[in-house]
């Protein structure tokens, strides 16, 4: 099989638009919802002016995510129009000669580019939008100590990535998606059981709850459900944000609960009680090993693809080069991949949402209906959800149910 060069070429600027109209149609749907009344199926949760509130700030997330979405679609389109991407890795290797090093630092060039280009936006999206609905608390300073942090802890792990993929493209080729993969499966793994303990403490400080007030109202529970105490942490959000919430994440050993301080301010203890019962019921129903068998399905789908597709040079040469190179086919490969992450993204919420029925039906068979209800109201209001989203856009978007379904479905249960 061959194919042509140009009608590649031409692929990759279909696939482009293609994928930010897809953005902007959901977005419409999405809007055609707005209300300017208090809705009636709202009415028991959001009052006028809490409401016109959260209606105000879905506009402005708006209009911000237009901005940002089409500049940096805009930008990748250009590049691929004109070769960029092939013209920056050409003149890196014309004084880097090693294609490993040119590559390594073709994606460092890249990365850097594409954080510095996007951190006017954050900065914006910090300091106007958030901070004017009250949920910022971040300084300037914490604001910038977090880039730079974020920015040096990416760039290691990703380069210690990138350099075994790379070798293993230059050494073993014919094993090279099987290769990639046990890396990717073996890395997922690592972080899934070391992230609460490697890497968010780079961020924040989480504290056992064994120290706070409210451990006592939490043990009767959690030696009912059996889940150990010192697995529940909580952390310092309150110096980023005023939202609240809360995660279970881990594995086997290295299971934990993270409540928000946030949170522990907003809710009673007893509605406290409930987010953990809910987070208990992630744990008891297995969802963090089945997500992670998911991304592992996933990442082996994603580099079997690459493979494929590194067999053909069209793809590199359509990016404007003139022989094959491997950082241009991983850009070529991520144009293709775009439809197929769309898709994955889709079955990735379908889980999610399954998994937090499911959460939420273990925390109602175990605790007080009531509690639990009124602390989902209370934290939908408190972050100023947008409770109404068109079906579609949910269904594309949404990680969790919205706050109606999850009441409803809960009503159903009998304790
Ligand atoms: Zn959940």
């Amino acid at each position: 099989m061959s194919f042509d060069v140009i009608t590649i070429y031409y692929i990759f600027l279909v696939l482009l638009v293609f994928d930010f109209l897809i953005w902007v149609f959901l977005e419409y749907l999405n809007k055609t919802r707005w209300n300017d009344e208090l809705p009636v199926e709202l009415s028991e949760i959001y009052d006028e002016e809490k409401y016109k509130k959260s209606m105000s700030y879905e506009r402005e997330k708006y209009v911000f995510s237009k901005f940002s979405n089409i500049f940096s679609s805009a930008l990748i389109f250009i590049f691929v129009l004109f070769w960029f991407f092939w013209k920056i890795f050409d003149y890196i290797i014309s004084f880097w000669f090693w294609e490993f090093f040119s590559t390594l630092l073709f994606f460092l060039v890249l990365f850097l580019a594409q954080s510095f280009v996007n951190l006017p936006f954050s900065y914006y999206y910090t300091f106007v939008i958030e901070q004017k609905y009250w949920f910022n608390k971040m300084d300037k300073k914490l604001f910038f100590q977090d880039f730079i942090k974020s920015l040096i802890l990416t760039i290691i792990i990703w380069w210690i990535l990138l350099s075994i993929i790379i070798l293993i493209y230059f050494f073993a080729w014919k094993y090279f998606w099987i290769l990639a993969w046990a890396l990717m499966v073996w890395f997922s793994t690592f972080m899934l059981m070391f992230y609460s303990s490697l890497i968010v403490p780079i961020f924040n400080k989480q504290t056992p709850l064994e120290n706070w007030s409210l451990r006592e109202k939490i043990e009767d529970f959690a030696k009912k459900v059996g889940f150990r105490l010192d697995n529940i942490f909580v952390i310092d959000w309150s110096k980023r944000s005023t939202k609240a919430n809360a995660y279970f994440s881990g594995l086997w050993p290295k299971k934990r609960i993270v409540l928000f301080d946030t949170l522990i301010s907003d809710l009673t203890d007893e509605e406290l009680v409930w987010v953990l019962a809910h987070e208990i019921g992630h744990y008891k129903k297995k969802h963090t090993l089945q997500m992670l068998i998911f991304s592992i399905i996933q990442t082996g789908i994603i580099f079997y693809v690459l493979w494929i597709v590194l067999n053909y040079t069209e793809f590199s040469l359509a990016l404007g080069s003139n022989s094959w190179s491997f950082a241009l086919w991983v850009i070529a490969f991520s144009i293709i991949f775009s439809p197929l992450s769309l898709i994955f993204g889709v079955l990735w919420n379908i889980f999610s949402r399954k998994n937090e029925y499911e959460a939420d039906e273990f925390a109602g068979k175990n605790h007080n209906l009531e509690d639990l209800k009124t602390s989902l109201i209370k934290l939908s209001k408190n972050n100023l959800s947008n409770l109404r989203p068109h079906p579609l856009y949910e269904f594309f978007y949404y990680s969790h149910p919205t706050l109606l379904k999850r009441l409803d479905v809960l009503d159903k249960i009998k304790n």
